[in-house]
Order: C-alpha cells, then structure tokens, then sequence
C-alpha cells in the first residue's frame, strides 16, 4: 500500500511536474493536496508543454486517476480554462475528481490580494496575486464558498450575496475600491457548476479505498517546504502547508498510511518574490544560472532570483519532512561551470547549521561554502549514472552525504526521459 507524497524541498519550482509526471507513470492514482492556481508544474512529453496549475501532472498519463483535494483553493476561470486547454489537446480528464469539500477563489479574493499587497508599499510579500491568500483566509475565517455549495444553487446565491455584503465593506470602505455585483460571479459558477458536477467526489474516501486495495498513490506537493505557512520563511510564504504532513491533511488520510516521502531539489536553488536568500548570486552567474535553467515563474513570468545549492536548507527539509529521499533537479544547468558551490552553514555571530527560525538572522548571515570541481560537456543526453561525468557524480554524491538521505534519481533536462535513476528501489 505504497502511498508516497513528493515535497518540494526548497522555495518551489523545484521541478516537481516533471518528476510528479515521471512518478504518475507508475502511480495508480496523484492528488494534489494544497495550494491553487499560484502553483504552476511545467511538463514537457515529446516535444508538447503543458502548463498545469490546478490539476495534477498526472492527467498526462492514461489511467491515472487524478484528485484535487480537500486542501486546495480553486478558482473556477481557472479550472475552466486547464480543462478546456486539456482536452483540446486531446488528454483524457474523465479520471479526474474533485474533492466537495475543496474551497473556492472568487474575483474578489483576486482584488483583495492586488489591494492588499499594492498597501504593503516595501513591505510586500510578493504574493502571485492570484487571491490564493485571502481565500485562505476566509476558509479559517469561515467564510468560504466550497465546491459543494456549488451543487445546491439556492444555497449558493444566499451564501454569496452574504459574504460579497461583508467583502465589498472591505473593499469600499479599506481600499476605496468599487464593490463587486453578485450576478457576474453566479454566473461563472453556474458554468463551473454545471462542468464539473460530475467529477465532485469524496476524494478522502477514493484515496483511502485506493490504498486498501493496494495501490500506489502519489500525493503530489506544490510550491515547497520553504514556502510553508508554518516552516517556511514567514511571511514571505504561501498560505498553505507544502510540507509532507500537508498531504494528510489537503487529501483526508491519516499518517500511517503514508510510506515514503520523496522531496524535490534543485542542483541549486531558486527563490522568487521578496525574502532572505543566503546562498543568492546576484552577479553574472546568477543570471547565467536564470537563462540557462530559464528561472521565470509559469505563473506570473517573473525572473527568479538564484544561487547555489543549500544544504542548511536540504537538511531542514529532511527533518521537517521526514524524507525518505532527494530526486534532484536541473543538474544539467552546471554543465560546463569550472567550480561548483554548495554552501555548507551560515555565518553570522558564530557558525549556524541548523535553517534558523528567525528571519533576522537569515537576512544578516553569510553563506559558507564548499567548492567542488565543475565538469565539462553536456549531461542532456545521459540516461545511465555511469555516464555521467565523475565530477558530476561527486557532486550528486556529496549532497547525500550533505542532506543525510540517499539521492533516488537525478534529472538532466525537462524531457520526460531525462531522468537518471540512481536507486530505482526508493522510487514506485
Ligand atoms: P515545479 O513547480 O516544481 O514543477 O517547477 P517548474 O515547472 O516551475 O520548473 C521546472 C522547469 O524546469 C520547467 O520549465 C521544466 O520543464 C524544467 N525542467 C524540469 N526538469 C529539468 C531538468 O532536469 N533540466 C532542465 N534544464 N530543465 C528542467
């Protein structure tokens, strides 16, 4: 009953669509358990891209079943339009479910995000503006519309009209913005209604009848373990839970039944929007590392900052995670460099090497680092450990050693097939 959750293992955009794709090929069943639209996987299957948001990268394969979870906030013109872009391009999405008690995202979560963030002037978080955090917020506030209120339109149009009373006095009268009209917003869910009524199931009872008849689950993680709303750098987080106990509680399953949580590295490390970045390169290899790993977010486009793998950070990952192993990403991106970097601790008033809760101190320490020697030529087209360059070997294996936890796989370019597998044991 091997139910397995992929964790991002930094600030996201680890490369987890391509693995999570990888993985599905082999997964009965994937459910994304946290997040929204915010999170973007790219995956790349002979030459075709997808851009995924909401659903998770296993509708790509054939047979999968694939389920939003509980832990997940959806915007319906967003859900729409990946459907739509979907089954254009010719993808099966009748296995595809969505959890009743999943919440929505609503224009007015979007407006409330742009207004929010454009008040916090320097003090931004960089939030994707996507409304993802203030429809958290009313879901702990408990003010959310959830996909089952969809289901019962009566029910629909007097929870609206209530919270869209309370909305646009926040609106009105905090931001001196316009307020929203109900109708438009009834309208675009009656769409949503009406497409997606079929697939609403109890998405925490399949997961669970999945794992008693023995199959494989994969519970796939958006954004990453930095990022986390408890054991990322707050505030500059999402406003979820990324972490591995995250998919317990985004899916309906209880912790023994998971057996194995893989987390997703890159062979370096990228960071978008503001905070503490310690191992950031902010010279020409950065930029170098940006273009070559073309570091632009799916979501919004905008540049990600860079740097050098961490393994403060990797370390920290592991214990909050409990992970059983890395897959790590984009090793393909140091082709070529003479040296390569990892920083080992940080420096500040002594030397620190356990990730520090405080923000301060991130912001005020040094990176120390390790150099290893680079290698040349090009890594896209290996497929086997043993053709890999010795330096890139001891790299991969220097960060086991660095993380405490086995490297299962590496990957060498976003192709499905650029994936080397270095102890197929620790993966389905
Ligand atoms: P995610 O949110 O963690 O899935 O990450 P993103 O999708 O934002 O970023 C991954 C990007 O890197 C995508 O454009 C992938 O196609 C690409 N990618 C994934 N694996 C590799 C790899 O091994 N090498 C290279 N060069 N690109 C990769």
């Amino acid at each position: 009953m091997p139910g397995i959750v992929l964790v991002g293992a930094q600030w996201g955009d680890e490369g987890k669509g391509k693995v999570t794709d990888y993985l599905a090929g082999r997964a009965d069943m994937v459910v994304r358990y946290q997040g929204g639209s915010n999170a973007g996987h790219t995956v790349v299957v002979e030459d075709r891209e997808f851009k995924l948001h909401l659903i998770p990268a296993g509708i790509l394969h054939p047979g999968t079943s694939c389920l939003i979870g509980n832990g997940m906030v959806i915007d319906p013109q967003v859900l729409l339009q990946e459907m739509d872009d979907l089954e254009r391009a010719g993808v099966d999405i009748s296995m595809l479910g969505i959890s009743p008690r999943a919440h929505l995202v609503l224009p007015y979560h979007r407006l409330q995000d742009e207004l929010e963030e454009k008040s916090r002037g320097v003090g931004r978080l960089g939030t994707t503006q996507r409304g993802i955090g203030p429809a958290y917020l009313d879901k702990v506030a408990r003010t959310g519309l959830r996909v089952s209120d969809l289901l019962d339109e009566t029910a629909l149009k007097d929870a609206l009209s209530r919270v869209l009373a309370e909305k646009n006095r926040l609106l009105q009268n905090v931001y001196g913005a316009s307020g929203l009209p109900p109708e438009p917003i009834l309208d675009q869910l009656r769409v949503l209604a009406a497409r997606i009524a079929s697939l609403v199931k109890d998405t925490s009872l399949e997961v669970n009848k999945a794992l008693d008849r023995g199959e494989t689950v994969l519970f796939e993680g958006a954004q990453g373990t930095f990022l986390d709303l408890d054991h990322g750098t707050y505030p500059y987080v999402t406003s979820s839970w990324p972490v591995a106990a995250g998919a317990c509680l985004g899916s309906g399953v209880g912790p023994t039944r998971i057996d194995r949580v893989i987390g997703v590295a890159k062979a370096y490390t990228s960071r978008v929007g503001a905070g503490p970045f310690p191992a950031e390169l902010t010279d020409g290899l950065g930029e170098t590392l940006r273009q070559r790993g073309q570091e632009f977010g799916t979501t919004t486009g905008r540049p990600r900052r860079c740097g050098w793998l961490d393994a403060v950070m990797l370390r920290y990952a592991v214990r909050v995670n409990g992970l059983s192993s890395l897959v790590l990403t984009k090793l393909d991106v140091l082709d070529g460099l003479p040296a390569v970097k990892i920083c080992t601790a940080y420096r500040a008033d002594e030397v620190i090497t356990e990730f520090p809760p405080s923000l301060k101190v991130l912001s005020g320490c040094e990176p120390v680092y390790e150099e290893l020697p680079g290698w040349e030529g090009d890594i896209g087209p290996s497929r086997d450990w043993a053709e890999l360059p010795r330096e890139a070997q001891d790299y991969v294996r220097r960060v086991e050693d660095l993380a405490g936890v086995p490297v299962a796989a590496v990957t060498v370019g976003p192709e499905r097939s650029q994936i080397i597998q270095l102890r197929p044991e620790l993966l389905p």
